[in-house]
């Protein structure tokens, strides 16, 4: 028996059975827009089906051509397109696996001209100014959700989930921030809820009693202006009395100011908004947002808070998850760490989605890694991100891996990465190597700076050269005065600072030390105190938005942050995490310095100055300054391995050090594996 018994536990809805109480969450991968990728797409759903997921829900499907989240976009409203989705129900129903098309209908989301919505108002995060929906059309919209649901169980799905949350179309409809109709579809709480019920009617009617619909529930909408709590658990009941079978939980509009699915979001943050939705109603709902591994999710089912748990990012990350947690195997699960790094980031630059670790998602019929015919004696030099994937996906393949690593542990600067608060997870990413080390039986030798000669000596078929990245050292007047530290001085060997401190460089890393340095302590916030940190009232259900006064903990030291351009800061952090790095420092007020020209370091801290001509002289105070400059590549082996006839792969930060990121360095070691 598993460990987590409830999590394996099935569920029976009367006339069909899932298997347990894991669902796939909708995720929107870019396969589904083109119909050339349905085989792609088949693959994906198929590989987390085998991997035991109870019930997938497939990515957003738009009922008509007004509800494209892009033109051009997915949509199911032909039977040519049904006939076109039977390979991923095929695909899904032979792997064990039940699966649900998402029906979204992306309203003033659209990103596209002639959007419509409850009202004209533009959305702020989209350039298009929808227009008002014509009662009449209203009316046919909710037409061509009937219409597709049926379409969908043509085309063989168990079921639909409805998407009411996320400040699409329904829920436009849902808040009086969007609605401000005076009909039959707006003015009074009831009547602004009708929308969502009616759906839900008409598409019992159109797909009968043994068809699942899930309605994906707005249950904190973080936004101004939004439904109140009390309006949302009514909402629940009615869509309940409508014919829903499972209400999924959502969290957050696009637009909210508050993060909800980032790494430095408590794991589970949100669960109580579900608990009370599940106290409310009689049928199953599911928790989501930041539940990554089987004892939350264990626990949320545990103590009644749902009946179902949604992953779908550490779905991505880890195909594998439910399986590994059947088997107790948890040890192995490769954690998703909320970066959105390879997915979130990629969909809003309309890429194909995928996973920071795990790069073969979204590319399953491409980036295969088969056992090898030959098995090679291979030599990684480097335990970062890079070394570590080749390693690993090297020996799963049945090559002997020998990985050298000068320090006393594996992860180079993710090791690094790891100590930043907000950052906790991603220890779990050197849990997960750590393991997978062992078990594929890679030769780790820690604490060898390897050189040339041993690697020579040592008669490799190949060497793969994964030595990473060193800070950059600028070339500043006083770089060298004892004040001056680089962040791996200030974050590994943890250095003391003063209270007043300069950051020089505002990249990804820059902002990681300054959020390092105004925590006091570096605790992982609670999730009560998070909430207060960024404004979330869980309690009053008369809140509209469920929004608060955001309430941060005092900063533990003054932070000055400078760059030399003068382009907006954090202008080129990820899409969808960058905004909530640039309001933690603002939240803590450190101070940010454009434009700048670092004269000297000396006794009485950084001068600088301002402009190609140097204007306007000023001293900044600081006891300390961390340098954040960017990194060069540590390439020393390359030329003598060279020399000696051999010919190096070179990946990660040994290959280029602009613009690295664990995602490339990862990617780069997860092919190279594949090819060798
Ligand atoms: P490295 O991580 O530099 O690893 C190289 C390894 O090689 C080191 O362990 C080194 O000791 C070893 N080595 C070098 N020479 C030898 C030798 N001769 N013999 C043996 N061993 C040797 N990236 C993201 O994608 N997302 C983030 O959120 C993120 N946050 C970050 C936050 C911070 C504070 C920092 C510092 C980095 C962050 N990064 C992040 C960047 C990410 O960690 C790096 O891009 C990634 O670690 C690079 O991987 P790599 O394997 O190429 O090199
Ligand atoms: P970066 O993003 O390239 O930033 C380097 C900073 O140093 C820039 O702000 C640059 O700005 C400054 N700089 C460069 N050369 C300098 C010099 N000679 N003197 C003074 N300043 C100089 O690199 P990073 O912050 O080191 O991050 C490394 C990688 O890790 C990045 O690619 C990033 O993607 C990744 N990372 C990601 C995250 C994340 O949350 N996704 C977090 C941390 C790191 P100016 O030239 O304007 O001064
Ligand atoms: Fe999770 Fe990051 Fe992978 Fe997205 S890219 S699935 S957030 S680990």
């Amino acid at each position: 028996m598993s460990s987590y018994p409830r999590l394996f536990e099935p569920l029976d809805l009367g006339f069909t059975t899932l298997r347990n109480r894991v669902v796939m969450g909708s995720m929107h991968t870019g396969l589904e827009d083109r119909a050339w990728d349905t085989n792609k797409l088949a693959a994906y759903f198929a590989e987390r089906a085998r991997g035991g997921v109870g019930l997938v829900i497939t990515g957003g499907y738009a009922p008509n051509r007004t509800g494209w989240l892009l033109p051009f976009g997915a949509k199911l409203t032909t039977k040519a397109e049904a006939y076109r989705h039977r390979a991923i129900t095929r695909a899904v129903h032979e792997a064990g696996g039940k699966i649900a098309i998402q029906i979204l209908h992306a309203g003033r989301y659209s990103y596209m001209p002639g959007s419509v919505s409850a009202s004209a108002i533009k959305a702020p995060i989209n350039p298009f100014r929808p227009r008002s929906l014509s009662a009449k059309g209203v009316e046919r919209t909710i037409d061509d959700y009937a219409r597709c649901a049926a379409l969908a169980k043509l085309a063989g799905y168990d079921g639909c989930e409805i998407m009411g949350g996320e400040g699409y179309f329904i829920n436009q409809f849902l808040a009086p921030r969007t609605n401000k109709r005076t009909d039959d579809w707006g003015g009074t709480p009831a009547k602004r809820r009708r929308l969502a019920v009616e759906i839900v009617r008409r598409v019992r009617a159109a797909v009968g009693p043994e068809f699942i619909i899930v309605f994906r529930l707005s249950m904190a909408e973080l936004v101004e202006n939004g439904q109140t709590f009390e309006e949302i658990r009514t909402l629940a009941r009615e869509l309940e009395a409508a014919g829903v079978h499972i209400l999924n939980t959502d969290i957050g509009w696009h637009e909210a100011r508050v993060p909800t699915i980032v790494t430095s979001v408590p794991r589970a943050a949100f669960v109580e908004f579900t608990a009370e939705i599940t106290r409310a109603v009689g049928i199953p709902v599911c928790a989501s947002n930041r539940i990554n591994m089987p004892e939350i999710a264990e626990e949320i089912l545990t103590r009644g808070d749902a009946q179902l748990i949604s992953l779908a990012r550490p779905l991505l990350a880890d195909p594998e998850w439910v399986n590994k947690a059947a088997m107790d195997r948890v040890d192995e699960i490769n954690t998703c760490i909320a970066c959105n790094q390879a997915c979130l980031d990629h969909a809003f630059a309309r890429k194909t989605v995928s996973c920071l670790l795990n790069p073969r998602a979204g590319h399953e019929t491409e980036l295969i890694l088969s056992p090898t015919r030959r098995a090679k004696r291979i030599a990684v030099v480097g335990a970062g991100p890079a070394g570590l994937s080749a390693a690993v996906n090297l020996a799963e393949r049945g090559h002997r891996v020998d990985l050298f690593e000068a320090d006393d542990k594996i992860g180079g600067q993710f090791d690094i990465a790891r100590r930043i608060p907000g950052k906790e997870e991603f220890d779990e990413s050197l849990r997960y190597y750590t393991r997978m080390l062992e078990i594929t039986g890679v030769t780790v030798r820690l604490g060898t700076r390897v050189g040339a000669d041993e690697l020579i000596a040592g008669g490799y078929d190949e060497v793969v050269l994964a030595t990473g990245v060193k800070p950059r050292v600028p070339d500043i007047p006083g770089i060298d005065h004892p004040m001056v530290l680089s962040y791996a001085e200030l974050v590994r060997e943890g250095r003391p600072v003063g209270k007043r401190v300069a950051v020089i460089g505002a990249g990804g890393i820059g902002y990681d030390i300054s959020e390092f340095l105004t925590v006091e302590g570096h605790p992982t916030l609670k999730p009560d105190e998070w909430k207060q940190e960024w404004g979330i009232d869980a309690d009053d259900e008369q809140v509209r938005g469920q929004l608060a006064v955001p309430r941060p903990a005092p900063a533990a030291r003054e932070v000055v942050l400078l760059q030399r351009k003068s382009t907006p800061f954090g202008k080129d952090l990820g899409k969808t995490t960058g905004w909530v790095h640039r309001a933690a420092v603002q939240a803590k007020g450190v101070e940010q310095l454009g434009g700048v020209n670092y004269e000297r370091i000396d006794d009485h801290g950084l001068h600088i100055s301002f402009g190609a001509a140097h204007e306007r002289p000023q001293l900044i105070p600081v006891d300390n300054v961390i340098v954040c400059a960017g990194q060069e590549s540590v390439r020393d082996l390359e030329q003598p391995l060279r020399a000696a006839g051999m010919d190096p792969h070179l990946i990660g930060g040994a290959d280029l050090a602009a613009e690295l990121d664990a995602k490339r360095a990862i990617d780069q070691g997860t092919r190279l594996a594949a090819r060798l």
